[in-house]
């Protein structure tokens, strides 16, 4: 059994085969021609399942489907002062208006970031609770499995550290004084909503892995 991985962010393919190594991973760009996913769903489960149906579709399209499995993760940052903004558009928070539509695609981590900060200052906060959010899915041909983890601690509206990526310089998680952007790759890989979410699902893999031989 190989896995496919329904993403094209650099940062979760590393963490996600950090976490998995024993399996046969490959990058979305080693097995599939590139092809636009349109995340239109309301939660980071259905963004999640749309991404490792569309993926599985096309390992099907080209007969890969008895050798591969497709595995996505959607994620995301939940910032309660905020009614728990960004949530499902992390990626594309700085191209969210004000009636919560994505208008462009000019969104990067450092202005999401910017947005997130500057959204504190206003509301004349140091810091609120927050929380991460991983849905890891898989599609295979014995069927779609989803699994959850969450990571919890403080957004603050000043950066630093320069490790992970996205919203980690600007997160504590509970029981730390550094953000994840100051600890190190090994201390995220212990504790982060992604490795949650991929510990249950290696439950889900192992199965899968007896009914594939
Ligand atoms: P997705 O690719 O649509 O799932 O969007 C994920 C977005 O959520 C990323 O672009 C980041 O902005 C944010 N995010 C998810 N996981 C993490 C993480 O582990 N660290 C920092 N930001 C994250």
């Amino acid at each position: 059994m190989k896995i496919v991985l329904a993403t094209s962010n650099l940062d979760k393919v590393k963490e996600i085969k950090e976490y998995l190594k024993g399996y046969e991973i490959y990058a979305l760009s080693e097995v599939v021609k590139p092809f636009e996913i349109v995340e239109d769903g309301s939660s980071f489960q259905q963004n999640a399942l749309i991404k490792s149906r569309a993926v599985f579709a096309k390992l099907k399209e080209q007969g890969l489907d008895n050798e591969f499995i497709a595995l996505s993760d959607d994620s995301g940052i939940s910032v309660d002062a905020l009614g728990g903004e960004p949530g499902i558009y992390s990626a594309r928070y700085f191209d969210l208006d004000k009636n919560g539509k994505v208008c462009g695609k000019n969104a990067n981590d450092a202005n999401n970031r910017a947005k997130l900060i500057s959204k504190l200052k206003a509301l004349n906060l140091k810091s609120s609770p927050a929380h991460y959010t991983a849905c890891i899915a898989i599609s295979s041909k014995f069927g779609d499995y989803t699994t959850h983890g969450f990571m919890y601690g403080e957004a603050i509206k000043q950066e630093r550290g320069t490790n992970g990526f996205g919203y980690d310089a600007l997160f504590i998680p509970d029981g730390f004084t550094k953000t994840l952007g100051e600890l190190d790759n090994e201390t995220k890989l212990k504790i982060s909503h992604r490795s949650k979410g991929l510990e249950l699902t290696n439950f889900v893999l192992k199965s899968l892995k007896k009914n594939f031989s």
